[in-house]
């Protein structure tokens, strides 16, 4: 079976082929996955198609419920503060990323959304996992858009 986060790196690989934004997340669940999801904005036009939205929407729907509190998110980017929002609203209890993103993160930068006094619920956080992985895909990715 794959680790989660091979399965998030397979969907920012799927992305990479569509010419999205190569970033994938995927949800696990008592060691299980549960939800895969790659960035999805050009095709669905829709500017909140972030891996960590679509993976959080397909496990709550996977599970019925919208709490996912024994559920770990990865993913293979610093989430941007929409997806540390709805990490949080979900009550993820782990958040396991792989590059940081200094421009557009949420997390470790700009917002820093779980250090808010208006954040309810904040998750475990480990950042760095296969983080020269996932730079190099994004990187190779704006490259032959340029
Ligand atoms: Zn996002």
């Amino acid at each position: 079976m794959t680790d989660p986060l091979s399965a998030a790196f397979d969907a920012a690989r799927d992305a990479f082929a569509a010419d999205e934004v190569p970033v994938g997340a995927a949800i696990a669940r008592d060691g299980s996955v549960i939800a895969v999801a790659g960035n999805r904005t050009l095709r669905d036009k829709d500017p909140t198609a972030h891996a960590e939205m679509l993976a959080i929407r397909a496990a709550c729907s996977a599970l019925g419920t919208e709490r996912l509190a024994d559920c770990d998110l990865y993913v293979t980017l610093e989430p941007c503060a929409m997806c540390a929002a709805a990490i949080s609203f979900a009550r993820i209890r782990r958040l396991y990323f792989s590059a940081e993103d200094p421009k557009g993160g949420g997390v470790e930068h700009g917002a820093r959304f779980f250090s808010l006094k208006t954040c309810h619920h904040a998750p475990e956080v480990y950042g760095g996992l296969r983080e020269r992985e996932a730079a190099e895909l994004l990187r190779a990715f704006f490259q032959a858009r340029r």
